[in-house]
C-alpha cells in the first residue's frame, strides 16, 4: 500500500535554543534524526524510499530530567496538535474494561480528524507518563485482575492499528526501562529508544542559565553570582533540582526583604532586592541531588 504523505511541518520560527531544554542537544538531534526527520521530507520522497513514519518513542532515565519538557517541544517543534498527556496509573481504573476505554479515548480524537481529514490532519501526540504503571503486572502475578495485561494489549492493538493513521506519534516515558514489556518496544512501536540522563557540567550551566534567565535580564540578580562555579557544584542534581536550586537561592534573598513583627511585612528596600552568591550557598545545603549519588562519593 502506498505510504500516506507526512503531515508534520517544522515550525517555520523554531529556533533549537529557545526551547527552554538544557544540556539535550546531542539527544535532541538523535531523536531529530532516528524518529522525524522523515516527517519533514517530502512525501513523495518518502514513497521513493519506502519507509514508514516512526509511530513511537521512549524516553527514559531519571526523573526531573527534562523527559516531559522534551516531548512538549517535540510536539511544537512538529506543529502538532495539543499533546494529549496522561500518566500510566491514571489510565488504571478498577472497574472492568475502563482502563481499556481510558486507552481508546486517547485516540479517539486522532482517529476522527483522520477520518475527516486523512493526509490533511494535524499530527497528534500523546504522551504517556510513567509508562511502567501499566506494564508492572503483565504476566507476573497469577492473581492479579490482568488489568494492566489488558491495557498493555489494547495500548498494542492501538499502536498498530496507527499503521493505517499515519497521523499519530506516540511518547512513552519512564524512569523504569526495565519494567516496560517488551512487546511495547519492538519496531512499528516505540521503536526509539533515547535515554536521558542526568546532565553533565557543561548541561547544567546551559539549565542554571535557562532558570535565571529572568533575574539576570532584570538584573535582580547579584554579579557575584558565578553560573560556571554552580554548574561545578551541582553534580548529580536533575534538570528540576537546578530549578528548586534556583527558588531556593530566591526565598533566601526574599527573606532578607522580610520583616516579623505582628505580621509579616515587606522591608521598605525591596526594590534592592537581589540573589546573590551566598543565597545560592545557602540553597546548596537545602537541595540535594536525590539520584545517581554513589555511596563513596557520600562516605
Ligand atoms: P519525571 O520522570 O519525573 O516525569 P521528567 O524527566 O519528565 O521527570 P520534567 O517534567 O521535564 O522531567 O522536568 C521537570 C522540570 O524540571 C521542568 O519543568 C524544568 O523546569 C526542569 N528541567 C528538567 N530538566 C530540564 C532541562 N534539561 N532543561 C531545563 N529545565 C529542566
Amino acid at each position: 500500500a502506498r505510504r500516506p504523505a507526512a503531515n508534520a511541518i517544522i515550525q517555520p520560527n523554531f529556533k533549537f535554543e529557545d526551547m527552554g531544554i538544557g544540556g539535550l542537544d546531542t539527544e535532541f538531534s538523535a531523536i531529530f534524526r532516528r524518529a522525524f526527520a522523515s516527517r519533514i521530507f517530502p512525501p513523495a520522497l518518502v514513497d521513493k524510499l519506502g519507509i514508514q513514519h516512526v509511530k513511537g518513542i521512549l524516553l527514559y532515565g531519571p526523573p526531573g530530567t527534562g523527559k516531559t519538557l522534551m516531548a512538549r517541544q517535540i510536539g511544537k517543534m512538529l506543529n502538532a496538535r495539543e499533546p494529549k498527556i496522561v500518566n500510566g496509573p491514571e489510565i488504571l481504573s478498577k472497574y472492568v474494561g475502563q482502563s481499556e476505554e481510558n486507552v481508546r479515548k486517547l485516540f479517539a480524537d486522532a482517529e476522527k480528524e483522520y477520518k475527516d481529514k486523512g493526509e490533511e490532519s494535524g499530527l497528534h501526540i500523546i504522551i504517556f507518563d510513567e509508562l511502567d504503571a501499566i506494564c508492572k503486572q503483565r504476566g507476573s502475578n497469577r492473581d492479579s485482575t490482568g488489568v494492566s495485561d489488558s491495557v498493555v494489549n489494547q495500548l498494542l492493538s492501538k499502536m498498530d492499528g496507527v499503521d493505517q493513521l499515519n497521523n499519530i506519534l506516540i511518547i512513552g516515558m519512564t524512569n523504569r526501562m526495565d519494567m516496560i514489556d517488551e512487546a511495547l518496544l519492538r519496531p512499528g512501536r516505540l521503536e526509539v529508544h533515547m535515554e536521558i540522563s542526568l546532565p553533565d557540567e557543561d548541561g547544567r550551566r546551559q539549565i542554571l542559565k535557562i532558570h535565571t534567565t529572568k533575574m539576570r535580564d532584570n538584573k535582580v540578580m547579584a554579579s557575584d553570582v558565578n553560573l560556571d562555579e554552580l554548574a561545578s557544584l551541582t553534580k548529580n542534581f536533575s534538570g528540576a533540582e537546578l530549578n528548586g536550586l534556583v527558588k531556593s537561592a530566591t526565598s533566601f534573598a526574599f527573606n532578607r526583604h522580610v520583616k516579623v513583627g505582628t505580621v509579616a511585612g515587606v522591608s521598605s528596600d525591596i526594590d534592592k532586592l537581589k540573589v546573590n552568591r551566598q543565597d545560592f550557598m545557602s540553597a546548596l545545603d537545602e537541595v540535594r541531588p536525590a539520584f545517581g549519588v554513589n555511596e563513596e562519593e557520600l562516605a
